[in-house]
């Protein structure tokens, strides 16, 4: 192991959105910065390099967003997904910084684009990258290395020095390779724990094997492991994620967006046994989308599948997998394995209970639902039976974990006994608990690794004498 001192004045873990928003305040302010990250530099980014859209407070309309987003309208609709799990203090701020980050980002390199068509409704709400997270993340990079941040990849911190509630050193790996590294402030940027699988276990039993992670394979929650084992305060729901339905094909990693499955309003979701257990019409797909990844978890074998037939097709957003295709129910059953006579009773009975109903309209809460089925489809309920025929296999996809730490509105980390860590800040996933204690804003995961990223680094650098 070499032990080097007074490598740097604040070292920030991770290479994601979170963790470059600190470092460049936090260089801007005059301190020295390192970054060490787990990926490659092909693949670094975390979960941010995935990301399309940003939520953001703004007064009027612009060429990228089609009208004002006051700070009542973001706190009422914060409110509304999280049932009152979160700290309003924080929200606030959150809500207020935001309407700095675009002329923020686009100083930094982040160029916009219209909203895309089809998506999840947020044209009022939240502005488009060009070239999406990947795109946001590269610009980051260069001005973060142009103002002199010092960057390592493929170097995990493994562990965390801290007396009492001050950070001392870091341990850090790089081709087997140890290196004990010391700053004056630290900031943990290092996500969720959604791809440590055997902690999601521990909430989820053997179900969480079943489990596609939908961003990095990096974020194994080590960083919050460790400040849990400090004693760092905990906050949000160890058993909580943000969970949708998947296609099933999707690579157990770093799929990202694009294995997503918006078909499920237009059809019918059926378990292995044929069975149907949720009601596919609801609501509007994006106030239910993150619901399903939980209701396919708890099916057998965590699989269930999205049944539609050739009316249904041009209103959705398809996978990157085309779907499986068959001329009648019977042979779509065989080929999703999928016991024939009980998908055929589930459809015919399906059917019966909608002929005769509505007018569909798929921009609206129609009137086109099930009479005396269990459970039933409230929208969108259509008779399956134009040829062909489609399936397609659902997994639970987790997008992120909310267990997080505790932190204060400079973004310090707060103690088991209220009062803050001296030189340890936090942003992004591992703190967003604190705001978004359950349910989901599209687009507000980058509002708060934004936010407190600034925050954190300019904290961090101040605590380290600038
Ligand atoms: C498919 C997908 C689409 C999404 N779309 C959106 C969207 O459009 N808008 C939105 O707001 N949110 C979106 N999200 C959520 C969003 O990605 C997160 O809220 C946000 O990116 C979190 O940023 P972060 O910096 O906290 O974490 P990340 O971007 O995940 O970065 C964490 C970093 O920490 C590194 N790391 C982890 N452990 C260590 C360690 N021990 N040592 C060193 N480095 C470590 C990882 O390599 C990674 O680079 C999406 C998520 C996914 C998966």
């Amino acid at each position: 192991m070499t032990d080097s001192t007074a490598q740097c004045d604040v070292l920030v873990v991770g290479g994601g959105n979170a963790a470059l928003c600190a470092a460049i305040t936090a260089r801007r302010a005059g301190a020295s910065v390192l970054i060490l990250e787990t990926a490659t530099k092909d693949f670094r980014g975390g979960n941010s390099r995935h990301t399309r859209d940003i939520r953001y407070m703004h007064r009027a309309a612009t060429e990228f967003v089609t009208h004002a987003y006051g700070e009542e309208e973001f706190w009422h609709d914060l409110l509304g997904v999280t049932g009152g799990a979160t700290d309003e203090r924080l929200a606030r701020l959150t809500i207020r910084e935001s309407e700095t980050l675009a002329d923020w980002m686009a100083g930094n390199g982040v160029r916009w684009q219209k909203t895309l068509r089809g998506t999840l409704h947020l044209a009022r709400s939240n502005l488009f990258m060009l070239g999406g997270g990947k795109a946001m993340i590269n610009a980051y990079y260069h001005i973060a290395v142009q103002s002199g941040v010092e960057i390592r990849y493929e170097t995990e911190v493994q562990e965390l020095e801290i007396g009492g509630s001050e950070f001392v050193s870091a341990l850090a790996a790089r081709n087997g390779e140890c290196e004990r590294i010391r700053s004056k402030a630290i900031v943990l940027a290092a996500g969720g724990f959604e791809a440590n699988i055997p902690w999601l276990k521990e909430y989820w039993g053997e179900a969480a094997e079943n489990f596609i992670i939908r961003g990095t394979p990096n974020n194994q929650g080590r960083m919050l492991k460790e400040l849990l084992r400090h004693g760092v305060k905990p906050v949000g729901d160890p058993r909580g994620c943000h969970a949708v339905a998947l296609d099933a094909r999707a690579p157990k990693f770093d799929g990202g967006i694009v294995t997503r499955l918006d078909s499920v309003p237009f059809g019918i979701v059926v378990n292995r046994e044929g069975k149907r257990f949720y009601d596919e019409g609801e609501d509007f797909w994006p106030k239910r989308y993150a619901i399903w990844g939980k209701l396919i978890a708890e099916q057998p074998q965590q699989i269930a599948y999205s049944i539609i037939d050739s009316k249904a097709l041009p209103h959705f957003m398809p996978s990157v997998f085309p779907p499986v295709e068959a001329a009648s129910i019977p042979e779509l059953a065989t080929a999703l394995a999928i016991e024939p006579r009980a998908l055929g009773a589930v459809v015919d009975e399906f059917n019966r209970s909608v002929n005769g109903g509505g007018r569909f309209n798929p921009g609206a809460l129609d009137d086109c639902r099930t009479r005396a089925l269990e459970p039933p489809k409230s929208h969108w309920a259509r008779p399956i039976e134009a040829p062909p025929f489609y399936g397609y296999p659902l997994r639970a996809g987790i997008t992120f974990t909310y267990l997080g730490v505790t932190v204060d509105e400079r973004a310090q980390v707060i103690m088991g006994d209220e009062r803050p860590a001296k030189n340890i800040f936090a942003a992004g996933e591992m703190m967003a608990g604190n705001i978004l204690g359950k349910g989901y804003l599209a687009g507000f995961g980058l509002t708060i690794g934004s936010v407190f990223g600034r925050i954190a680094g300019r904290e961090a650098a101040r605590c380290a004498g600038f």
